[in-house]
């Protein structure tokens, strides 16, 4: 089988968040299973110089909304790649959807609008020599392929919209509408929101089917609490919404093998942890003792509770624990853990910005991740946690509530709890699951128990892989 992915970001190329992970490993796990995949993204600055020299023009689009592009194969790190090179679009400084100033790009919406174009045209026939049976679009940004799909002159194929985050929904003004160049009539209808134009429903209400990234989370999002006033057309395609639970890349992340420690360990030899968690005190300066390590790797907003974590910070110390944190965000939210680390030297410590080694040495040397999201389509931090035997604290919501099984007495008894799960992301709620984990802790015989459990869990993508198969398997006609 051959199939399209359309993303706008995938790892190692391009990350910013858990899609890239997912667009670079799903791939890989799908070859196994007989599905070939060729992954279109833009061809952003820091793509093209990973990929210098190594790509081979294959199509050229003369009016890509205005824009012209040149579509280059390559092959990277096991992923068969289609580039799409527009510098007018992508060749910029800053970020995939920020400028150097933080600041959105203006022309965001003609950006992407693009890249779904380019997708919609490829799933539609364009190369001579490859032809996918079906497109799987990621998020907001390549949501117009499914549109572009069914209001331009060709057979549409089967496509499958995966919504990682909700909250994501490229909404833009109304008056880009005509510059879409998309046929008047029923096409408002699929994008209008309120007045504006939303990629994200466009894509919702013609997707021929929709997956979200957890079983928990495709049902939260029917739920006006969830939905981010998009519950209504979920609710509406409700027949076709699916949840699919991400694996990880499970030879990235594998404490067994994993060049970023400062010692390897597996489940038969977690006492060597301990020198990987020397390291973490002193990269963090903190002090040299035996209470526990929770660390925080995150981006600081207010979806992860990140403003829940600064007000209980001092509370967590009081309780006996050590925290330190990895992420960048709001403002306001940096200063309040770095104020809060600030009062608590050698407790508290919070280095802003991204840092994917040291990531990995977090996993591997702190004994305990929280993840106090208010909501959490998925999230990858608490699998890595698993992954790596730092025991996963997490809020009970969408993904977090699929992957981790609460430290309950009945899951202790089966020897079954992998994790600590609270409900209510309130300082209270926080404050309590913070307290259980220490208590849970110092138990080190149950500690021990939890964490080996949480080892064995299985994350790969294997079986989530076998999902989307099936799915695209009844997409095709065919399951
Ligand atoms: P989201 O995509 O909503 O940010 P996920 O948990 O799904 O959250 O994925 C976040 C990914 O980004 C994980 O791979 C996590 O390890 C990584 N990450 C987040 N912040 C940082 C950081 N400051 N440094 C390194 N890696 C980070």
């Amino acid at each position: 089988m051959n199939v399209l992915s359309v993303t706008s970001e995938v790892y190692p190329l391009i990350k910013t968040g858990g899609l890239a992970d997912v667009a670079g490993a799903l791939p890989l796990a799908l070859e196994g299973l007989g599905v070939k995949t060729r992954t279109l993204l833009p061809g952003y600055p820091v793509v093209m110089s990973k990929l210098k020299g190594a790509t081979q023009p294959i199509l050229h689009f003369e009016d890509l909304l205005g824009e012209t592009a040149t579509l280059l194969a390559a092959t990277h790190d096991g992923l068969d790649l289609l580039i799409l090179d527009a510098p007018s679009l992508y060749d910029r400084p800053g970020g995939p959807y920020l400028d150097t100033t933080g600041m959105d790009y203006a022309d965001n919406w003609k950006r992407f609008a693009a890249l779904s174009l380019a997708g919609a045209q490829i799933a539609q026939g364009a190369l001579p020599d490859w032809q996918p049976e079906l497109v799987h679009v990621h998020d907001w940004q390549a949501a117009l392929v499914p549109v572009f799909m069914r209001y331009g002159e060709k057979v549409e194929i089967p496509s499958l919209l995966t919504i990682h985050n909700i909250a994501f929904q490229g909404q833009f003004p109304a008056n880009i509408m005509p510059m879409l160049r998309l046929p008047d009539h029923d096409m408002w209808e699929a994008l209008e929101y309120h007045g504006t134009v939303s990629y994200l429903k466009g894509a919702m209400v013609t997707a021929h089917a929709i997956s979200t990234v957890s079983p928990s989370y495709a049902e939260e999002i029917l739920d006006s609490a969830f939905g981010m006033g998009l519950e209504g057309v979920a609710a509406s395609r409700a027949a076709h919404l699916h949840g699919i639970v991400n694996g990880i890349d499970t030879d990235v992340w594998n404490p067994a093998h994993d060049g970023l420690l400062a010692a390897p360990y597996s489940v038969t030899s977690l006492k060597k942890r301990s020198i990987n968690r020397d390291a973490l005190v002193e990269h963090f300066g903190l002090d040299k003792d035996d209470s526990p390590i929770f660390c925080v790797i995150s981006r600081l907003t207010w979806q992860k509770g990140m403003d829940v974590l600064a007000e209980i910070a001092g509370d967590l110390v009081a309780a006996g624990g050590k925290l330190v944190v990895l992420g960048s965000g709001e403002a306001r939210l940096e200063w309040a853990l770095k104020s809060a680390a600030s009062r608590h030297p050698g407790r508290i410590s919070v280095q802003l910005g991204y840092n994917e080694p040291l990531s990995h040495l977090m996993q591997a040397g702190a004994d305990a991740i929280i993840i106090p999201s208010r909501f959490e389509p998925c999230g990858l931090t608490q699998l890595y946690g698993l992954r790596y035997g730092c025991v996963p604290v997490v809020s009970r919501t969408g993904g977090l509530n699929d992957t981790i099984i609460d430290a309950n007495p009945a899951a202790l008894a089966a020897k079954a709890a992998t994790g600590i799960q609270f409900a209510a992301v309130t300082a209270d709620g926080l404050r309590q699951a913070v307290r259980r984990t220490i208590r849970l802790f110092n138990d080190t015989k149950t500690w021990n128990q939890i964490q080996k459990q949480g080892m064995k869990a299985d994350v790969s993508w294997q079986t989530s892989a076998q999902a989307y198969v099936h799915l695209y398997h009844r997409l095709l006609g065919k399951g």
